[in-house]
């Protein structure tokens, strides 16, 4: 699909660090998989809040305790809408999708028994697999994985015995961070719900690329981390279903997540600060309302369109490499890219490419299973924002060629 109504180049002027140049080659970004670059208006508010606001939220009568307390909270509203989630109490501030995905592996995890069933697949990142082995030890639970085939899809044929009246819980990806498959988690969703499971879907390689809308999705848990997508490191969103969240014990004791303490116990504070105990990351919650809105300010279309566009120019020039192999086929993809060349290591590539200016990550992407899968140790991994171009990807392509002549 061709994008018109989508300046990309106006958008690039948002971005400082994309104006940046390594010695007389351009720096060309390709690392958006774990990391977004940030717009400057999130970098001038977070100078604001230390500039002029900063005070702790919740606690305090005095002015700025006030103002930090009202824009922290404004983030939130902020994230319903983004979500369309129910409530504003549904969005739970947290450090990133691992902290998030930790949180309900925790809390929700003190509701399992032995013998229950997880549901996971083959394709998570590894902080939506570890906390499922740990919780899985320590309870006797049961972990299944959902297979996948040579294009990177999950494979649902069996699913009858892959969800079951003992699965509590099944957590997937939306998109796969090292192969870019689209996951659908739709269907996983409905099969799911037959049988009374609960569903966290790890957004964090997809709320960044389309529309999310949980309510629709009808998951019970989604969460993402504020980094990838235009906002500051250290945030992250944690939505739960509001009786779903009431149901669960919290995760951490601390302030701010009580009513009541005395020496003889404690009354928990209601949703979300249950679930926030503790001084939050303040200037980062506000900068990740700035980033969302800034966002949302956008054609999420246009997005899609535009990021589809340079994968398939992307996906085109490199297939006209000799010897590259691209991992991660399926046809539903987001902006991403897994190859190797011939039997050149992913780590000599990368740091070839580097030398030339362009970034891009070369190793297992904390996907060590999704490796074994394929039998090798790594790939070389492009992955695109809205900010990117198809002139650099161009540059990205001559750099490449260059990168294998030197190393052949
Ligand atoms: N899940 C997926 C799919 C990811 O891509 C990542 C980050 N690469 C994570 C989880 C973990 O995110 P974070 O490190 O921000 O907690």
């Amino acid at each position: 699909m061709q994008v018109t109504h989508f300046d990309v180049e106006s958008l690039r002027k948002d971005f400082p660090l994309l104006n940046i140049s390594q010695g007389k080659n351009p720096y060309v970004y390709f690392d958006n998989g774990a990391t977004s670059q940030k717009p400057q208006v999130v970098i001038d508010r977070l100078k604001q809040y230390y500039d002029q606001e900063n005070a702790n939220v919740h606690r305090g009568v005095h002015q700025l305790s006030q103002i930090s307390t009202d824009n922290f909270e404004e983030s939130r509203r902020i994230v319903r809408r983004f979500l369309n989630a129910e409530y504003d109490h549904e969005i739970i501030f947290t450090a990133g999708t691992t902290n998030g995905i930790n949180l309900v592996a925790t809390s929700f995890g003190t509701m399992l028994s032995e013998g229950d069933e997880i549901l996971i697949s083959e394709l998570e990142h590894h902080s939506n697999i570890v906390p499922w082995q740990m919780l899985a030890h320590d309870k006797n639970l049961v972990l299944k994985y959902i297979p996948i085939n040579n294009k990177g899809e999950w494979i649902l044929d069996d699913i009858s015995d892959l969800i079951t009246d003992k699965t509590k819980l099944i957590a997937v990806s939306h998109v796969s961070n090292s192969l870019g498959t689209i996951n659908p988690v739709e269907k996983i969703i409905e099969e799911g719900k037959k049988f009374g499971a609960k569903i966290l879907v790890d957004g964090a390689q997809a709320i960044q690329h389309f529309k999310v809308d949980v309510q629709k999705l009808d998951c019970d848990f989604y969460v993402f981390s504020g980094h990838k997508v235009f906002g500051p490191t250290g945030t992250g969103i944690l939505y739960g279903k509001e009786s779903v969240l009431n149901a669960m014990p919290p995760y951490q004791g601390g302030g701010d997540m009580i009513k009541t303490v005395s020496m003889s116990g404690t009354v928990y504070n209601e949703l979300p600060h249950k679930f926030e105990a503790g001084t939050p990351n303040i200037a980062g919650v506000i900068g990740l309302g700035v980033a969302i809105e800034w966002f949302m300010s956008i054609d999420t279309e246009a997005v899609a369109a535009h990021e589809n566009d340079l994968l398939v120019y992307a996906h085109e020039k490199l297939s006209e490499i000799e010897g590259i192999k691209i991992y991660g086929t399926s046809d539903k993809k987001c902006s991403l890219i897994s190859f190797l060349v011939g039997d050149l290591h992913p780590y000599d590539v990368g740091t070839l490419l580097n030398q030339q200016g362009v970034a891009v990550r070369t190793g297992h992407h904390c996907t060590q299973p999704v490796m074994e899968y394929y039998g090798i140790p790594g790939t070389i991994r492009a992955s695109f924002s809205l900010y990117n171009t198809k002139e650099e990807v161009d540059y990205f392509i001559k750099a490449l060629k260059r990168a294998i002549r030197m190393l052949s």
